[in-house]
């Protein structure tokens, strides 16, 4: 009799930057620990089971937080899933919460034509406690790396999956840690994993990578009684794109045209000038208000309803690909990966 065989596995590459989900206890709080996550992952047993994806773990050197995790490490996680891209059937990346966003928004740009998931992960609690999120959240994260077609960048967390440039972390102590205030859930997992498949992209066709260059981005919170003088100085020509989170639909105070006057230097030192809102919800929309006037005479563009984390990593992108300023303004206001929805007026 013939023996039936037994479905290949498929196989998943796991790149461990840091965060949370690997750290130990120091003397000076929780650290990573290089080492920790391979022994961690060889004592689960459900990850030897037939139906869970076979992976490959890549483990960085230092492992950081993700505070520190920053333009040169994006480049570095690009360029690892480029090379072993045609190995495997997804990447799961594991990561530190506190800038998981941006390096998911930042992934986002950084590849173009997906045709399989690239998935960021980690945990508010530590895979060594007993009570912790990081189990599940590996889990489940990789099953979905390696058994779902889903050609996108996306952070999965607390049973959601969601688009990488709509993620925003809410809170840093809440199991949910992420949200999507934007957009809807690319899947929950809860009994069964529910894809909502209207709202995923379709797969690319030939994948393409743009290597981000470090720029000089500044991000400007406006709040009552702001006082602009104190950012004149941060004006300079280096000063290459600046995201003003502006109140409600795009708003600022007036001020006797005190930020306007500042912006427009930016303008003539041809800073780019993008306004989201600083609400969780939502979108700016220049010209919706008259206190947005000012941002408009500035020449300032409306960031819609993007995260300021997809904003300043649109930003890099644009800038890395070196196009002139008015080509970058037009892209800025443009859905080029499922970040944004210019609201029909
Ligand atoms: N500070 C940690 C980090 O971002 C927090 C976390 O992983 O939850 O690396």
């Amino acid at each position: 009799m013939a023996m039936e065989k037994e479905p290949m596995r498929k196989k998943v590459c796991i790149i461990h930057t840091g965060g949370t989900i690997g750290m130990a206890r120091t003397d000076y709080g929780y650290s990573p620990k290089n080492g920790f996550i391979q022994s961690a992952l060889s004592k689960i047993e459900e990850l030897s089971s037939s139906d869970m994806p076979e992976f490959d773990l890549i483990e960085y050197d230092p492992l950081l937080d993700s505070s520190d995790i920053s333009v040169r490490e994006w480049k570095k996680v690009g360029r690892d899933i480029e090379k072993r891209y045609e190995d495997y059937e997804g990447f799961l990346i594991l990561h530190g919460t506190d800038t998981m966003a941006y390096t998911a928004s930042a992934l986002s740009f950084m590849f173009e034509e997906l045709t399989k998931p690239i998935i960021l992960t980690g945990s508010q609690i530590p895979l060594f406690e007993k009570r912790n999120d990081a189990r599940d959240n590996l889990i489940t994260g990789l099953m979905i790396a390696g058994n779902y077609s889903i050609p996108e960048v996306c952070l999965y967390f607390g049973n959601k999956l969601i688009r990488g440039n709509r993620a925003t972390k809410v809170s840093s102590d809440d199991l949910i840690a992420f949200d999507s205030p934007n957009f809807p859930y690319l899947a929950d997992a809860g009994v069964r994993i529910a894809l909502n498949q209207k709202n995923i992209r379709k797969p690319g066709n030939g994948l393409r990578l743009t290597q981000f260059q470090e720029h000089q981005i500044a991000v400007l919170k406006i709040f009552p009684g702001i006082q602009f003088e104190v950012f004149e100085n941060i004006m300079t020509t280096n000063l290459k794109g600046i995201v003003i989170e502006a109140f409600g639909a795009g708003n600022i105070p007036e001020n006797h045209g005190a930020l306007v006057r500042i912006l427009e230097k930016a303008k003539e030192n041809g800073t780019i000038i993008v306004v989201c809102t600083q609400c969780l919800k939502g979108s700016a929309i220049l010209g919706e208000y008259e206190a947005s006037r000012g941002l408009i005479k500035a020449g300032a563009i409306s960031g819609y309803d993007m995260t300021v984390e997809a904003a300043v990593t649109k930003l890099y992108y644009l800038l890395s690909l070196g196009y002139d300023i008015d080509h970058i303004k037009k892209l800025m206001e443009t859905n080029l990966r499922g970040e944004l929805e210019k609201p029909t007026l």
